[in-house]
């Protein structure tokens, strides 16, 4: 017999037929002989609406009471949840956040749980119940119900299968797993079988959100392994997992892209400490989020700033530009929408050479431009044009053996191979 822990989002649980389908399920493992804990997602929309009638009402709703609001999502698809178990003769309870004994600092709408007390849980399974527990919910310490911020179901699910020490974290999602890339961009891409933590989060802050990046981070601290699969069909999904050797052997497990970034460079930036503080503080007091930097070696005492951030949030840093620029004395900014990220991730990179290499071959062999570069020890990415990235993914996709089932990611290049050409990846 194993505890499971199976984790429905909210499109899973968007409407009273799939409602049905999840308690199927359920009821469906139970019967197999586990124990089944399952935490529930608010259904699909109802978070947002939630927020939006808060804003109906209120101009600046307090946190506190927008957590009272929010967690009521989830509260209704647990109960109905359990319902439609019953109601196939099973037996389930449902257990809100606090009844479950998830308990959480007091930072509303963005709480962090701070330990969890399994008790009910563990009563109510012992005593032969499934037992739904509603997801991105807990309680203070001083007894206020808590929200874990948006995507917070999966780190319920990371985080009870944790406290019981699950043998199987599921989550249960609308897509059949992590792929090796978008398929609506690469139609060869696969579905990876196996993918370490840290690729996932590399994967996760790519674009390829299946999951939230915190859940992932806390799987990785605690150990949980899980499964990412989908709730529409009987397919293994994506097991996430602490790294192995074999993985290694994989140099790129996925490629990812990034769409409607924007670039801005500060020409002529004076080359003396302080100024690029003053530049990214700016830019941080209107909450915009930059994502690459890139300063060059300075020139006569100058150098040029590049950085990228989201298209839409250009409008919203441009007219500090000006001022700006002026103040540090620099020579004056560009600023271009229109780009994309392309990445490559991978593990293998740490152990192989040539990766960047090869990547800046494939493009360069299709006459794609790469504007700007940045890399991390499992990553590589640049920047090209938007309208030419989706080629570019597919040609990296290709290049790297990614197409072929047999030899994913590896199919360039042997460690002893390559080498001699300077770069560590
Ligand atoms: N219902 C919450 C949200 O929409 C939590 C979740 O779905 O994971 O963000
Ligand atoms: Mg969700």
């Amino acid at each position: 017999m194993s505890l499971i822990v199976q984790k429905y989002g909210g499109t899973s649980v968007g409407s009273p037929e799939r409602i049905l389908n999840v308690a199927r399920r359920i009821l469906e493992t139970q019967r197999a002989g586990n124990q089944v804990v399952a935490v529930v997602s608010a259904m699909s929309g109802v978070t947002d609406s939630l927020i939006k009638l808060a804003g109906q009402v209120a101009p600046h709703p307090t946190e506190r009471e927008m957590d009272v609001l929010l967690s009521t999502g989830e509260q209704t698809t647990i109960a109905l949840t359990a319902m439609a178990v019953n109601g196939f003769g099973g037996h389930a309870v449902s257990l809100t956040g606090a009844q479950a004994g998830i308990v959480t600092d007091g930072f509303h709408t963005k709480a962090k749980i701070t330990n969890i007390t399994p008790r009910r849980i563990h009563e109510f399974l012992d005593a032969g119940s499934i037992v739904i527990v509603a997801g991105f919910q807990g309680e203070s310490f001083e007894g206020q119900i808590t929200t874990l911020g948006r995507g917070g179901s999966d780190l319920t699910a990371i985080a009870v299968a944790a406290a019981i020490k699950a043998d199987l974290c599921q989550i249960f999602t609308d897509v059949d797993g992590v792929y090796s890339c978008d398929p609506r961009i690469v139609k060869s891409a696969r579905k990876i079988l196996e993918i370490s933590y840290d690729e996932m989060l590399e994967m996760a802050s790519l674009g390829s959100k299946v999951m939230q990046s915190r859940s992932v981070e806390f799987a990785k601290k605690f150990g949980v392994i899980f499964e990412v699969r989908s709730s529409f069909n009987d397919q293994p999904g994506t097991l996430v997992k602490h790294e192995t050797a074999g993985m290694e052997q994989v140099v790129i497990r996925g490629v990812s892209v990034d769409r409607k970034q924007a670039k801005v460079t500060i020409s002529r930036v004076r080359d003396k400490p302080g100024v690029a503080s003053r530049i990214f503080n700016e830019i941080a007091t209107v909450n915009v989020n930059v994502d690459m930097i890139v300063q060059n070696v300075s020139d006569a005492g100058t150098t040029d700033i590049s950085f990228t951030i989201p298209a839409d949030e250009l409008p919203k840093i441009e007219k500090h530009l000006g001022p700006i620029v002026t103040e540090i004395g620099a020579g004056g900014f560009a600023a271009q929408a229109g780009i994309a990220k392309l990445s490559v991730v991978g593990i293998g990179m740490r152990s192989h050479s040539g990766v960047a290499a090869r990547m800046f071959e494939l493009l360069g062999q299709a006459e794609i431009n790469i504007q700007m570069i940045t890399t991390s020890e499992i990553k590589i990415s640049v920047i090209v044009d938007e309208d030419r990235v989706d080629e570019g993914a597919r040609i990296v996709h290709a290049g790297f053996g990614l197409d072929e089932p047999d030899s994913p990611g590896n199919a360039f290049l042997e460690p002893a191979a390559v080498g001699g050409n300077g770069l560590q990846k």
